[in-house]
């Protein structure tokens, strides 16, 4: 095998390592998962604190409305049995008017009940959320310091690649180096193959006699006419 082939070999193994690298650099986790995670965990969260927000400003308002009416109801209930009124019809009134405000402050109540409950079932759907984003603030972090240290390594490794693939592809000739990137562009694999036996390694087709017989003897420039790959031959070689 010609030492342009040996060196067109290398060249060979360097691109497939970048491609490896490069394609690991790619399924590394980013956190972008959990970063959209956390997103809609905040989304529901501004959500939710309005939501209580505006059941503890209305539970106020109610308790002191209820207050209200019931100083009123027990004002009118104090002067209906002070024995102040004798008039039969404004007793009746009154009478009327405390029975009235009762019933308003018991609707206010049982609202100011309902309210509570959904201030404290908001209360708990705000804390299990708050949970869950502490632990994945953290699970970012711990993912994003693995995705610098990992990616900072396979890049670190694609750079000496690429630096080691200049080096070799320097020695090989510019139109045998294009006749590879060529072939290999096309096939997207191999562009160069080791012929060990009888067939092409490329497409799998029977290589010609003679075609066989002169890479055994170390001619370089040989392609199959089948998939057009760039042979050599190899056996128990590297
Ligand atoms: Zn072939």
């Amino acid at each position: 095998m010609s030492e342009e082939l040996v060196t067109l070999h290398r060249v060979q193994q360097a691109d497939t390592e970048i491609a490896r690298h490069v394609e690991a650099l790619s399924e590394l986790d980013t956190g972008a998962e959990i970063s959209s995670e956390m997103a809609a965990i905040e989304a529901e969260l501004s959500d939710l604190r309005k939501k209580l927000e505006e059941a503890e400003n209305e539970n106020l308002d109610r308790e002191l409305e209820a207050k209200t009416l019931e100083e009123k109801r027990k004002r009118f209930q104090d002067q209906l049995y002070s024995g102040s009124v004798r008039n039969p019809r404004q007793l009746t009134d009154l009478h009327q008017e405390v029975e009235m405000l009762g019933r308003e402050v018991r609707k206010i109540e049982d609202r100011v009940l309902d309210l509570m409950e959904a201030i404290e079932s908001l209360r708990a759907e705000i804390a299990s959320r708050e949970g869950r984003l502490g632990e994945a603030t953290t699970q970012l972090e711990a993912v994003r310091s693995e995705y610098e240290r990992k990616g900072a390594r396979l890049k670190e490794r694609v750079e000496e690649l690429q630096s080691q693939r200049r080096e070799d592809a320097a020695h090989v000739g510019a139109r045998l180096l294009k006749r590879y990137e060529q072939v290999r562009g096309r096939s997207g694999n191999l562009g160069l193959v080791r012929v060990t036996g009888g067939n092409c390694p490329g497409c799998m087709i029977d290589l010609p006699q003679e075609t066989v017989k002169a890479l055994r003897a170390g001619r370089a420039g040989l392609t199959c006419d089948s998939c057009g790959r760039l042979l050599f031959w190899g056996e128990g070689g590297q």
